[in-house]
């Protein structure tokens, strides 16, 4: 017995095309796509006004896991990460200890294997402890299934460490993914230097201290020939000099955030610690910037940067609390909301920003014809919902969307022809 999906409206995001077919799931692959397939003998799910897409890839997501887990495990977070749609993310290194050797590598792929519901795959760290000393095994953690390699959560300091780690990263054909932050110019500082920060009274996060590092990643990508992947792009800098070195032929990548282009510094003052992220949400002409930058493809992906923290940790005063926010239950309705209900973007063109963009980073397949892995999700575009974050599978409850009213929800996620996720 297969699965067949009928009457759906499936994107391709390669091709840019979207086609009104049934699609047929034998075992753990697609056998079949082409309309009015016959139901007889099949487990038969209706997706009439629904779009079918391949599974989302999220490159950018913190599982907190092994050793944070009361924010968020393995197992949690594959559960977000289905329900929002996703069949593959990139998991970052900055847990306890921090995965910089294969055996931790190893211990993230079975953990995910046993919770079932996603492909997590490990990105090494650059540096041993993320402590931006000593370089880690490149080798041996792509051997191991490193995916790719970056101390995200913290900036590399030394920019002798990231040409080192481009060109190590080079042979193995994986991409050094930059979380880009001076990390002397902004401390632990909550939020962006400007017109929020000086009302609440505090010391901001100033946007030359993403452009600056982003302007030298950039130099030491072009340099070494070696694939920078720019993480979490924030400010209207940043963009800018990836445009321009893209244009030079860089070997550069770059990803941001539905926050970015839907919000500015403003939602601190509403929001509060719900609104603190790093890179912290910018002001108008930043987001105007981000989100010119994502419709004219100087920003290839859009990630989540999905990172829970403890209700505890989140009632903590402004200064004192964690940064970051959960996304994977979000995602893709708030990017439906931002890009494509205004008329920005196509279906075809959101879904490659969560699909085949990041995949191409990350050098993994899309399923989109008969004989492909069936990874897939299918999503509605007309449901209206209000994001209520106690539903959360996730651990994290700590989002700005919480209580925003947002068009598109997923309702099926498909991981290698098992049902992973079903609301239909
Ligand atoms: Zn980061």
């Amino acid at each position: 017995m297969g699965l067949l999906l009928k009457n759906a409206e499936f994107v391709d995001p390669a091709g840019g095309t979207v086609t009104p077919l049934d699609l047929l799931i034998e075992g753990e692959r697609i056998a079949a796509m082409a309309p009015g397939l016959p139901e007889t003998g099949h487990q038969v799910l209706d997706l009439t006004g629904k779009y079918l897409c391949p599974g989302l890839v999220d490159m950018h997501v913190h599982f907190r896991d092994p050793g944070l887990t009361y924010k968020e495990d393995i197992a949690t977070g594959s559960a977000a990460a289905a329900a929002g749609g996703f069949t593959s993310v990139a998991c970052m290194p900055n847990t306890k200890p921090v995965i910089d050797t294969p055996a931790w590598i190893r211990y993230v792929y079975e953990k995910a294997e046993a919770a079932g519901t996603c492909r997590v795959l490990p990105i090494g760290a650059v540096t041993v402890g993320q402590k931006g000393a000593e370089l880690t095994d490149f080798a041996a953690l792509a051997e191991a299934g490193a995916i790719a390699f970056s101390d995200d959560g913290v900036p590399v300091d030394s920019a002798k460490r990231v040409r080192d780690a481009l060109k190590a990263a080079m042979p193995l054909g994986k991409a050094v993914i930059s979380h880009c932050e001076d990390g002397e110019m902004v401390q632990n500082y909550a939020v962006n230097e400007g017109a929020v920060s000086e009302a609440l009274g505090l010391p901001g996060r100033p946007a030359i201290a993403e452009d600056l590092m982003v302007a030298r990643d950039l130099m030491l990508a072009e340099e070494t020939g070696g694939h920078i992947h720019i993480a979490h792009v924030s400010t209207a800098g940043s963009a800018r000099l990836i445009r321009e070195a893209k244009a030079r032929g860089v070997h550069v990548t770059a990803e941001t955030c539905p926050q970015y282009f839907t919000f500015t510094e403003q939602e601190l003052l509403k929001k509060g610690t719900m609104a603190r992220v790093n890179p912290p949400l910018r002001t108008e002409k930043d987001r105007q910037a981000i989100l010119e930058a994502v419709l004219d493809g100087t920003l290839d992906c859009i990630v989540t940067d999905h990172a829970p923290h403890s209700a505890e940790e989140k009632a903590r005063p402004l200064p004192e609390a964690p940064s970051g926010m959960v996304g994977l239950e979000t995602s893709l309705a708030a990017c439906y909301t931002a890009l494509v209900k205004p008329g920005y973007l196509t279906v075809p063109e959101l879904i490659r920003k969560m699909t085949a963009a990041p995949a191409a980073v990350l050098g993994i397949p899309v399923a989109a014809a008969p004989g492909d892995r069936a990874d897939l999700m299918a999503f509605d575009p007309e449901e209206v919902w209000t994001v209520d974050p106690e539903r959360f599978y996730s651990k994290g409850r700590n989002t700005v969307f919480g209580g925003e009213t947002l068009t598109g929800r997923v309702k099926l996620t498909v991981l290698g022809g098992r049902i992973v996720y079903n609301t239909l």
